[in-house]
């Protein structure tokens, strides 16, 4: 820009010396003009006083190329064609220097809309659910294993992002005297599944449980191995989770553990009437009491937390006897030969507030 300037105010001075009086000999950005104008006058001055003044003599004819008009002339011709040539300079300056400015704009404004499409990605991107799978193969070992069931289905995202997950290990209980679970259970038909994951029997209706001013259903009972809680660190050969259902779809399921002792008939029951395949329910023509399988102590943990399968929902009363159940070694073996491994591992607590009979 300090260059355009200097050009202009140089193309001031000439063009308006020029306009004005074109016999001034030009400034010094025109050098070469000067001493050639100089050197003419000296030589017409020089041929003028040669000239002889008495009448009759030789008549002065003055050489064309030194005549101080024609001088003027070319002087004229020379600053017109110089002060030309300044502005086309100036002229081709300033393009360059438009296109120049024209082509930072653009090049601002491509940024700016370029940012502008990127933010509107990232807003759609946000807002926008995470593309759906609905894979339903899942294990407890493996590339389908606990670390990826949140990966397997959409549905099963609370297996990842949950922070009411289960199993944990309960420790720091709140000791309260709480109030006893009511049981009213009965002798009830079953069958007996083999899901691929684990035995699952399921029961017939007119089972209940009370506990919190609310009345749940038992609907199904199934097995793990080892116990998938944990009291204080310990950990249990096997645990039964009897899962309880409100009218309003609440769960709530209630962990029995059991350790080595003697044999626990209803368990027995279970194992006798076992599918022969996977996939395969049994339904035998005889009866259960889910009583026969409760400890005689009744305290317990409770605090709130997930199923422990896909779709790892949360919002379900656990509610964990402190005292185990036995269970014969036969009987344990029995089952670890059907599921070694069937248990996901302990999830985080996150603070949350767990209660225990005193
Ligand atoms: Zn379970």
């Amino acid at each position: 820009m300090r260059n355009l300037i200097a050009l202009s105010a140089c193309c001031l001075v000439i063009g308006t010396a020029g306009a004005a009086d074109p016999v001034v000999p030009p400034s010094k950005s025109v050098p070469n003009i000067r001493p050639n104008l100089a050197a003419a006058a000296a030589a017409d001055r020089a041929n003028i006083e040669k000239e002889p003044t008495a009448a009759g003599g030789p008549k002065y004819v003055p050489p064309a190329r030194k005549n101080p008009a024609a001088s003027a002339a070319a002087q004229r011709e020379e600053e017109a064609r110089a002060e030309a040539e300044l502005s086309e300079k100036i002229a081709q300056r300033l393009a360059e220097m438009r296109a120049n400015q024209a082509a930072r704009i653009a090049s601002a404004e491509k940024a700016r809309k370029q940012k502008a499409v990127k933010a509107a990605a990232a807003e759609v991107a946000a807002k926008a659910p995470p593309p759906r799978v609905y894979g339903t193969h899942w294990t407890y070992e493996g590339e389908s294993g606990p670390a990826n069931w949140s990966k397997i289905n959409s549905d099963w995202a609370k297996c990842s992002s949950g922070s009411r997950q289960s199993p944990i290990d309960i420790r720091d209980g709140m000791k309260v005297d709480l109030e006893q679970i009511a049981f009213d259970y009965r002798p009830s038909g079953f069958n007996v599944t083999d899901n691929g994951h684990t035995v699952q029997v399921m029961v017939g209706p007119g089972n209940y449980l009370s506990v919190a001013g609310r009345t749940y259903e038992l609907q199904q009972f199934h097995f793990h191995r080892p116990a998938e809680e944990r009291v204080n660190g310990k950990g249990f050969e096997m645990v039964v989770h009897l899962v309880h259902k409100d009218p309003e779809g609440r769960l709530a399921v209630l962990a029995l553990l059991l350790e080595r002792g003697k044999p626990q008939a209803t368990i027995q029951t279970v194992w006798n009437n076992l599918p022969l395949e996977k996939g395969d329910t049994a339904m035998p023509s005889i009866v259960l009491d889910p009583n026969d399988m409760l400890p005689q102590r009744r305290d317990y943990y409770t605090f709130m937390g997930s199923l422990t399968t896909p779709p790892c929902t949360e919002g379900v009363l656990w509610l964990v006897m402190k005292e185990p159940v036995q269970a014969s070694p036969a009987q344990l073996a029995l089952f670890s030969r059907l599921y070694p491994f069937n248990a996901r591992p302990i999830q985080a607590n996150s603070g949350r507030m767990i209660k225990e009979s005193n």
